[in-house]
């Protein structure tokens, strides 16, 4: 028999309350997720409505990141063409005419909503209604706001994967749709296991590109691999394709609950599980037991800022035996979460957005042995003489699925080990 995980003795976290509080953030904005989406779809372009601000982001942010013609611009609105709207419009469809016709390899052009009040102002979605017209079939235009003020840095992906479900097509097909960009590689791993079980046809959501076969419909059933996509969750399940909810593939136990609630809807049969995840379940197991020396009994501490902290908590404390002083999420969505709360042991403190000084407050007080937490914290954070890790870095990073969970435990236990050497010198 498969050796599923178990939900902990005493309960896990679903019901437990959730500590919610109001103030400043300290998060990224959603341009962020431009930098990995342009790679998911090949053929698409991300044009940025905004200011010289979100133009910097991009470029200092992504510029290292490309190495072919860049797949995203930012169409910076200046002060003349802000005193009168009608001005950006028609500024907007010339930066747009301009861009297709020297591009004619885009095929799905996005347009991105910033910060400034004036682009907020803009229709952009009448904007994109007007241009598909003009430029159908050829271009399909879409928009998203990655503003700042309305999105977390991974809430770009979502607005933008959202956005394309209602033009995706209707199909009748039974089949198995995996909804969130990850990179290739491991995409390719989570696709070859369950097909492995007999499962299929496989579609992916983000596809890449615009005239791929992928469709929607009653018989679509839908499997998130990113626990940020609560927008596309809803637009997905309004279309009438149905949700699996599962604990996230990160580490053995994720993975293995992961793939065992979809088999379950395909009706695989224990033994095939088995014989296909044996294997990789046992490397995974091994690689996190030596990945994962260095964070035995010592603390974690979440702020709010990726999405992912709920499930990433749950693998710290489960498989690498951390301990979880607070959890902290911009959102908790406990229909895409639940499962992941449920295996999540009660006792750290479950809290839900942010008033960023009193959480400093708390998490200094207590002291962690590790806080994920965005860049802007990071820094004071490390001159209290706290080790800390990057939440954005768990995005750029490959860490799904059996193959990865070794690296994942290793993010973390790098910086626990380098605190523990800096220390040990500062004692020599
Ligand atoms: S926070 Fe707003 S102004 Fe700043 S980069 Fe993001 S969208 Fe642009």
């Amino acid at each position: 028999m498969t050796e599923l995980p178990r939900i902990p003795t005493g309960g896990g976290c679903r019901e437990e309350p959730i500590l919610k509080q109001r103030g400043q953030r300290e998060v990224f904005c959603g341009l962020t997720g431009i930098i990995w989406l342009h790679r998911k779809m090949q053929d698409a372009f991300f044009l940025v409505i905004g200011s010289r601000t979100c133009a910097h982001l991009l470029q200092s942010a992504a510029g290292v990141m490309i190495f072919a013609e860049p797949r995203f611009g930012t169409a910076i609105l200046e002060e003349t063409d802000l005193a009168g709207l009608a001005d950006a419009q028609t500024e907007l469809d010339k930066v747009v005419d301009q861009l297709l016709a020297r591009r004619t390899d885009i095929k799905q052009l996005f347009l991105v909503g910033s910060c400034p009040s004036e682009v907020i102002k803009l229709d952009l979605s009448r904007a994109a209604e007007r241009m598909t017209e003009k430029y159908a079939p050829s271009v399909r235009v879409l928009n998203f706001s990655g503003s700042g003020i309305e999105t977390t840095f991974t809430q770009g992906e979502d607005a933008c994967l959202a956005a394309m479900v209602p033009v995706l097509p209707k199909t009748e097909e039974k089949q198995l749709l995996l909804v969130g960009a990850l990179p290739d590689v491991v995409e390719e791993q989570a696709v070859s296991l369950l097909q492995q079980m007999g499962i299929g046809p496989i579609k992916v959501l983000p596809a890449p590109r615009a005239d791929s076969d992928l469709g929607i419909g009653e018989n679509t059933v839908f499997a998130l691999t990113q626990p940020f996509l609560g927008d596309t969750h809803a637009a997905l399940e309004r279309r009438g394709a149905k949700h699996i909810a599962a604990p996230f593939p990160f580490g053995e136990e994720g993975t293995t609950a992961w793939l065992r609630t979809v088999a379950d809807q395909f009706g695989v049969t224990e033994e095939t599980f088995t014989r296909v995840t044996d294997a990789p379940r046992a490397r995974a197991r091994k690689a996190i037991s030596q990945a994962s020396e260095a964070l035995r009994g010592k603390s974690v501490f979440f702020f709010p800022d990726s999405q992912l902290e709920i499930p990433l908590a749950r693998f710290l404390t489960r498989e690498c035996g951390m301990d979880a002083i607070e959890v902290g999420a911009p959102f908790i969505h406990k229909g895409i979460v639940g499962p992941d709360l449920d295996m999540l042991a009660k006792g750290p403190v479950i809290s839900e957005g942010q008033d960023v000084d009193l959480q400093l407050d708390r998490c200094r007080a207590a002291r962690p042995d590790l806080t994920v937490c965005g860049l802007g914290l990071a820094n004071p954070l490390e001159a209290d003489g706290l080790a800390t890790k990057w939440a954005i870095e768990l995005v750029f990073t490959p860490v799904h699925f059996y193959e990865q969970a070794g690296d994942l435990a290793g993010l973390f236990s790098r910086p626990v080990r380098r605190a523990g050497l800096l220390k040990l010198e500062a004692a020599e």
